[in-house]
């Protein structure tokens, strides 16, 4: 748990959901333009909630989560506007110091590369203790024994005997429980996993899934699950947030989204799912390419990949309609997706 927040920070008028993002914009300023990578994203995630952040890369979620965790590289990055409120207070509007006190005790953030993520030259333990050293000012010996228990609890056999090796001497799975080993070790609120299986082969996928699931229910975490994959996520996840081109495209509870997609592109992401009864037959891919963010399309910056595409698409950019009270989507034409008419 983190000290109370100086309501110097304001207080938030959101949902009052443990971390709400409002109308974030984040852009990067470049030689050749400004790329838009976030465009007026909102979403929140509760105690105990998991939500689900979907896209191809490019859409925007790695960014939104890097300005969560206030690790953004500015410039060329640029908070060009909106709010991120963690227990109701803006974090955008804190001095440095007082997020710094968040990150890692607050919102914790676990990254995709574990390998890169974790320092090669000194040994996972003691890697783990540090955390301990810096943040509870434990001694060496105190923090290691820590370590240790943290190494059991994320399931890494033989854990005592382990404490002492360096990252190259794990598998990538083991290195990925490292990694939530110290994401986990100040008892965030909020865990942050962005795209924590994509390197790992499908049977350890599940079983680090599972682990997630595991440490949330025990801790009440709430857990962003930042992923491209929309198979990794349906047993976890609460809710989703769909991400195209910077902008939230859909939002549904997750067994809805799976039943009834209401946005062209969450369904051809839903068809691009392998299924083993459909043995034998051609993967669907949605064609084209992600939009380039220096050049975005006109109106929808889906209407250039989209099989329901119309008129109005490419002059219109679509707001993003509420189609129910957890339901929305950024199309116009969200009835005829529903029904499954492609024009
Ligand atoms: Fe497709 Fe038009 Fe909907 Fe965009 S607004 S997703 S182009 S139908």
């Amino acid at each position: 748990m983190i000290e109370v927040l100086p309501e110097s920070a304001g207080s938030g008028t959101g949902s009052g959901a443990l971390l709400e993002v409002e109308n974030l914009h984040v852009e990067f300023h470049t030689r050749t333009g400004v790329a838009k990578a976030v465009n007026g994203v909102t979403y929140s995630v509760d105690a105990g909630e998991t939500l689900a952040v979907l896209g191809e890369s490019g859409s925007g979620k790695s960014v939104t989560a890097q300005t969560i965790m206030g690790i953004l590289d500015i410039p060329p990055g640029k908070i060009a506007g909106g709010a991120i409120r963690f227990r109701g207070v803006d974090l955008l509007k804190l001095p440095e110091d007082e997020r710094r006190k968040i990150r890692g005790e607050g919102i914790a953030m676990i990254f995709q590369d574990a390998l890169s993520a974790l320092n090669p030259v000194f040994p996972v333990g003691w890697q783990i203790a540090e955390m301990f050293r810096i943040h509870r000012g434990m001694s060496r010996a105190d923090a290691k024994k820590k370590a240790i228990e943290l190494m059991d609890r994320v399931r890494i056999p033989a854990a005592k005997d382990r404490v002492n090796d360096f990252p190259h001497q794990f598998s990538g799975g083991m290195r990925q429980r490292i990694m939530i080993a110290m994401s986990i070790a100040l008892d965030p609120e909020v865990l942050i996993a962005d795209e924590p299986t994509t390197a790992l082969d499908v049977t350890v996928q599940a079983q680090i899934m599972e682990l997630l699931a595991e440490l949330q229910r025990d801790s009440n975490m709430g857990l962003i699950l930042i992923t491209h994959d929309l198979g990794v996520v349906a047993d976890v996840a609460d809710k989703i947030a769909v991400m195209y081109g910077g902008r939230i495209v859909e939002n549904a509870p997750v067994h809805e989204l799976y039943r009834n997609p209401t946005h062209p592109y969450t369904k051809g992401l839903l068809e691009s799912i392998p299924r083993v009864d459909l043995k034998g037959q051609e993967l669907y891919a949605i064609k084209g390419m992600p939009p380039n963010l220096l050049q975005m399309p006109t109106g929808c910056a889906f209407h250039p990949r989209c099989p329901y595409k119309q008129e109005k698409c490419v002059s219109e950019v679509p707001p993003l309609h509420t189609i129910s009270g957890t339901r929305s989507s950024a199309c116009h034409f969200w009835r005829e997706v529903l029904d499954g008419d492609a024009q």
